[in-house]
């Protein structure tokens, strides 16, 4: 049977305040739950966004692009084992609902609930799975989303995607959330479809998986839209063709869309974040009607005209 297990974690003690390294204790995993040794985790906007919210309860162990190695599971979970390399994902799959059994949708009837309220709360008592002492006082530490800024955390196991041992961990764990958010936005989204030209406004990680993702769906103008020139070079590596600094234009960047591809592109795809932004990518498309992604709009919004 697995114990609770002290390992090192960087805790947000508040909003805006910077992380601490800390000892804490988290718990071991219960049914259907597997605990896991992160190896690799890497920092995304939304865990800045989050620690910017001075509403947020804290102290929270932020974090959700990782990857990792099974350490332990509980009672009932019999497709994953200890040893296995996976992804700690967010968005879990009971793979029974409806959306989990549509092409169209991942919102899982189950999962997409939970995903910023209970998640990792312990099944019959409700306290959270993570606690530290400080002050000679132990309190618990609540959890957001996968909760990978940590060495050990518990997810269910329907929260796990599991992955080859070959593939190395420290470069896995943006499949986690930018890179399969990127192309999953045009595969599976958007269905880019060959000879399309695309703007993608944004070229961070999920901004540069959308043009990989373009690039092989046969998009034949990819065009990158960032304030910073500096991103151009390793953009083009992803497939982006066309680069266009905002600060350079006087007209809106939707105009200048709509000039360089002669009346709009087939899909814009915003990966910043900024209502704005998303505005102003909806009216650089094509003006034959509009497709509009709301739920997702946290994440990304994607549109296409058709
Ligand atoms: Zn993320
Ligand atoms: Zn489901």
């Amino acid at each position: 049977m697995a114990g609770v297990i002290k390992c090192r974690a960087a805790v947000a003690w508040g909003a805006n305040q910077a992380l601490a390294l800390e000892e804490i204790e988290v718990a071991a995993p219960e049914a259907d739950e597997v605990r896991i040794r992160i190896v690799a985790t890497s920092l995304c906007h939304t865990d800045l966004s989050f620690l910017g919210m001075v509403q947020a309860k804290f102290p929270r162990l932020l974090g959700h692009e990782a990857a990792g190695i099974i350490e332990s599971v509980g009672e009932g979970v019999e497709d994953l084992k200890v040893g296995d390399h996976v992804l700690p994902v967010y968005m879990g799959e009971c793979g029974k609902c409806r959306p989990c059994k549509s092409q169209a949708s991942n919102l899982c009837e189950k999962y997409w609930p939970l995903l910023r309220t209970t998640m990792m709360l312990h099944p019959v008592d409700q306290k959270s799975r993570f606690s530290v002492t400080k002050d000679g006082r132990n309190q618990p530490i609540l959890s957001f989303f996968t909760s990978t800024f940590s060495e050990y955390t518990v997810v269910k196991a329907d929260c796990c995607a599991k992955i080859s041992q070959e593939v190395p961990l420290d470069k896995a764990c943006l499949f986690a959330c930018g890179v399969s958010t990127g192309l999953g936005a045009v595969w599976n989204i958007a269905k880019v479809h060959a000879g399309s030209a695309v703007a993608i406004f944004g070229l961070g990680t999920i901004g540069l998986a959308v043009a990989d993702g373009a690039r092989s769906a046969g998009a034949s103008r990819i065009i990158g839209v960032d304030t910073n020139p500096s991103k151009f070079e390793l953009a083009k590596k992803f497939g982006v063709t066309d680069f266009v600094n905002p600060n350079d234009h006087e007209a809106p960047i939707q105009q200048v869309l709509q000039g360089l591809t002669k009346g709009g592109v087939d899909y814009a795809f915003e990966c910043v974040g900024k209502v704005d932004l998303m505005a102003a990518a909806l009216e650089s498309t094509r003006e034959v009607g509009a497709l509009l992604h709301p739920r997702l709009s946290f994440l990304y919004v994607i549109m296409r005209k058709m």
